[in-house]
């Protein structure tokens, strides 16, 4: 067995729940406070949309990975997020969060694949409980997740995530996503491109940003973003992936048309 398949193996082993003493319950409850604190307006918080079409697609893919989920004691939440950044992200007890960016600037997500393999690698994060772990971190520094003073200690949760999520939470993350796509018939080699066009995306959009809570938001997921992996990296490991799992057909699903359709439905209501 060579270096690159025991690599791949290691972690493909990886993924399963973190040990944790936080009950769902209490995630669920940190989930929900630093949810209303993510919106406390008075501090310029994010601004959530209603969009039924593209919140109705996205829980369509949601609803593919859900009977693959390790647990299904703790509900997922879906939020549509008025944001530019091409992101989704997580924060711990189910809530799910997409930006109107990743769903529209067309730099990251082209199609299916890519975006149920985003949709995949977050989920990873919140199934194999990785916010619960920064939330019993947090509780044993003093800081309740969500306590809304507060805007200030989202951002701190999201500052002490990136420093929990590890390079090894991300590739279980990953791998967890991976398995999940080749048993539904998704094409992760459109996964390993689009995670390649993260970086580029990440460079371009380094402009002028929005002040306040949204804007401090904005910073940490770019700075989240920046200890993913490089994308060489991650590419590689997505090779290793390959290798070791090889997708169960050579005619895997990108459902470019079927993004493109989706997407443009509602496109038209700009
Ligand atoms: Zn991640």
């Amino acid at each position: 067995m060579g270096a690159l398949q025991r690599g791949a193996g290691a972690i493909f082993g990886g993924v399963r729940a973190q040990s944790t003493r936080l009950s769902p319950q209490r995630e669920i409850e940190y989930g929900e406070a630093i949810h209303r604190a993510l919106q406390n307006a008075s501090s310029g918080g994010i601004r959530l949309l209603s969009d039924p079409q593209v919140e109705a697609y996205l829980r369509d893919l949601l609803d593919a990975l859900e009977p693959m989920r390790l647990s299904r004691e703790i509900p997922l939440r879906l939020y549509y997020v008025d944001m530019d950044e091409s992101n989704a992200f997580v924060t711990m007890g189910g809530f799910v969060y997409v930006t109107r960016g990743l769903m529209r600037n067309g730099d990251l997500v082209v199609d299916e694949a890519s975006l149920i393999g985003v949709l995949g690698h977050e989920l990873g994060h919140l199934d194999m409980r990785h916010g619960a772990l920064v939330a019993e971190l947090m509780e044993q520094m003093g800081i309740l997740p969500g306590d809304a003073n507060t805007g200030l200690s989202v951002v701190n949760l999201l500052s002490i995530q990136r420093r929990v999520y590890q390079r090894e939470l991300e590739m279980e993350a990953d791998a967890y996503s991976y398995v999940r796509l080749n048993q539904l018939g998704y094409s992760n080699l459109r996964v390993e491109r689009a995670w390649d066009r993260i970086a580029s995306a990440e460079e371009r959009r380094r402009g002028p940003q929005r002040e306040g809570l949204a804007g401090q938001l904005e910073r940490e997921l770019q700075r989240g973003a920046s200890t993913h992996p490089p994308s060489r990296e991650r590419s590689c490991a997505y090779r290793m992936m390959l290798r070791e799992q090889p997708p169960p057909s050579s005619q895997m699903y990108r459902g470019t048309a079927n993004f493109r359709d989706r997407v443009s439905a509602f496109r038209r209501l700009d």
